[in-house]
């Protein structure tokens, strides 16, 4: 039978710290080649994402046709913060590191920058990996077939002996998520940290979130975190399931404080437009935040609510349900 794994993330809970983004980075793209890819990012919204406007690059399913988009270019993905790292580490004359010129471009290209009108400007984070989709748009366009579905649990790899560089599936997949190492002349991606999963321990990204806001699992798992906010609350939504890959990577979309009126009171409108989060997660989207509001009213109130219990995740192993999930 074939199984497929899954992520919720609660953007609620995201402070764009980007340890999750570290943590990937130290463990999986280190090597020459790899030096300006980031399997995982974490993106302020709204903004242009990284690498730079992939939401506009094209790719993913009309239908039953497959749509090949634009390859990012190499500079959309940002720039290297320039450290003084030669006279740190090789020439003994600097003990700290320190930045040694304005840094111009970087992965996050709208750090914390603001989107509407002072008081009631807003933005949010938004981290991002592989979503080792249903349809995975890169498999399908690979004319060698090098990229693969796993049947044990759906996780989406690029066969680095078969890969052949001819980057099919840089156009295809619609979120960006397959980098292209101009060393090994392969393609590369996130590979939901496979050898990590086969041994019951959470990929990094989601064991060293502080924020403690992503959920691991299955989706035929009735009794866990994933199938209850997905498909019980309905809380936890695709990004951008218009591109038509089926993604299984879901958000919970982030409730801000509403709008100041002009006497600087709260009002009932939303500071992000309902417009935009919809854009993004779909037309469930003010669905979702309504059981969101509703649910955390309830707990304010002092009653009971399982959906916020299971999103404040207070033990960090309600997070993942995986199998016997290790502690490391
Ligand atoms: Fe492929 Fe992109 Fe889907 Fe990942 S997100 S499985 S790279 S189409
Ligand atoms: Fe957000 Fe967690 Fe990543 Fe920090 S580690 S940026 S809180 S997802």
């Amino acid at each position: 039978m074939s199984r497929q794994i899954a992520m919720v993330l609660d953007l609620n809970k995201c402070i764009g710290c980007q340890t999750c983004t570290v943590a990937c980075k130290s463990l999986w793209t280190d090597e020459p080649g790899q030096d300006y890819m980031l399997w995982n990012n974490v993106e302020t919204k709204p903004g242009a994402g990284y690498p730079r406007d992939w939401e506009s690059d094209g790719g993913g399913w009309r239908g039953e046709e497959l749509v090949l988009g634009q390859i990012p270019q190499r500079e959309d993905h940002g720039a290297e913060v320039p450290l003084n790292h030669q006279e740190v580490y090789f020439d003994g004359t600097e003990t700290r590191l320190k930045q040694e010129e304005p840094m111009t471009v970087g992965a996050n290209w709208d750090e914390d920058t603001s989107s509407g009108v002072y008081p009631n400007n807003y933005h949010f984070y938004l981290p991002r990996l592989c979503n080792h989709c249903t349809r995975p748009a890169c498999l399908e366009a690979c004319p060698v077939k090098a990229i693969f579905k796993r049947d044990e649990d759906g996780i989406v790899l690029v066969d680095q002996d078969r890969c052949q560089g001819l980057r099919e599936c840089n156009k295809a997949c619609p979120y960006d998520k397959v980098y292209f190492n101009y060393l090994t002349n392969t393609s590369q991606k996130c590979i939901f940290c496979f050898p990590r999963v086969e041994e019951g321990v959470p990929p990094a990204c989601a064991r060293q979130c502080p924020g403690r806001l992503r959920f691991v699992g299955f989706m035929d798992d009735e009794g866990g975190p994933i199938y209850k906010l997905v498909n019980e609350w309905k809380v936890a939504l695709p990004l951008h399931a218009e591109f038509g890959t089926e993604p299984n990577v879901f958000y919970v979309p982030p409730i801000l404080p509403s709008s100041f009126d002009e006497t600087g009171d709260f009002s009932d409108a939303p500071r992000v437009p309902v417009a935009y989060m919809r854009s993004l997660f779909g037309a469930g989207a003010e669905t979702a935040l309504d059981t969101l509001r509703n649910e955390m009213e309830k707990r304010m109130r002092g009653e009971p609510s399982e959906l916020m219990d299971l999103l404040i995740a207070k033990e960090w192993k309600s997070l993942f349900n995986i199998t016997d999930v290790k502690v490391y």
